[in-house]
């Protein structure tokens, strides 16, 4: 009798977990700044199923656990984490209210500080707060950063969620940490509200959902044949997008 390595139930608790899931009513915004073409096929499993690598699955649980660890230790070491995992959509009347939505990895005080007698649960106290969005990326991204100098601009697509939530949030700042996979260094970056982020974001949203309405889908960010982002690896929908031209 073939005994299963210890790998196939690491990865296949993975796959049951991720077959487990609902498939998404809503656009995520985490996904503003993505690929439009693929952010609405998402949308549309029944007809798009996604195509998910394992080694994708991987990642993305890299960083959920890298998201858990660097909060807990924000907070064992004293430092408040307010509005863990909340629900963030637009205000109402807003067209994209309830159908764009996403959850935040947290809100931090603007001068992280000792928080003696704040807590880190409940309704946050009358402090200025930023939005804490919290990336693991692998090997070489820190150097990225380092030349680019902010998150926004060496990865927009981060810049654009990021700053989204702060909109719908009325948050003035977003404190980002960079987790490099390579060695587990942290580099904290600051950013001010950008309005022209958080309104490209919609501005995406409004493309894709419009699309969508219209039953079409919308036309290509990313050229497949030479843009990183349309790697199966980062695009589940690659193939469909061949399929369907441009
Ligand atoms: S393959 Fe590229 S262009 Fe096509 S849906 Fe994916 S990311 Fe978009």
């Amino acid at each position: 009798m073939n005994t299963p390595s210890l790998m196939h139930y690491l990865d296949e608790s993975l796959t049951c977990a991720e077959a487990a899931e609902d498939p998404r009513d809503y656009l995520g915004i985490s996904q503003l700044g993505r690929c439009a073409r693929a952010s609405g096929m998402a949308l549309k499993p029944d007809v798009y199923p996604a195509a998910v690598q394992l080694e994708s699955l991987r990642f993305w649980h890299e960083g959920h656990t890298a998201e858990d660890d660097i909060v807990a230790r924000l907070q064992r070491a004293g430092c408040p984490v307010y509005s863990r995992q909340l629900k963030v959509t637009f205000p109402e009347r807003h067209p994209l209210h309830e159908r764009v939505w996403g959850h935040i990895d947290g809100e931090v005080p603007l001068v992280p500080a000792k928080a003696e007698g704040l807590g880190v649960a409940g309704a946050a106290p009358r402090l200025d707060l930023a939005i804490l969005e919290i990336k693991s990326l692998r090997a070489g991204a820190l150097k990225k950063l380092a030349t680019e100098g902010t998150v926004s601009q060496a990865w927009p697509q981060y810049g654009i969620q990021a700053h989204t939530y702060a909109l719908c949030r009325g948050r003035h700042w977003v404190a980002f940490l960079v987790k490099d996979r390579n060695d587990g260094t942290i580099v904290e970056c600051w950013e001010s509200f950008r309005a022209d982020l958080a309104e490209s974001g919609i501005a995406q949203g409004l493309r894709v959902l419009s699309d969508l309405d219209a039953g079409q889908l919308s036309g290509r960010d990313y050229n497949p044949g030479s843009d990183w982002q349309c790697r199966k690896e980062y695009c589940q929908f690659r193939d469909h997008c061949l399929r369907a031209g441009a």
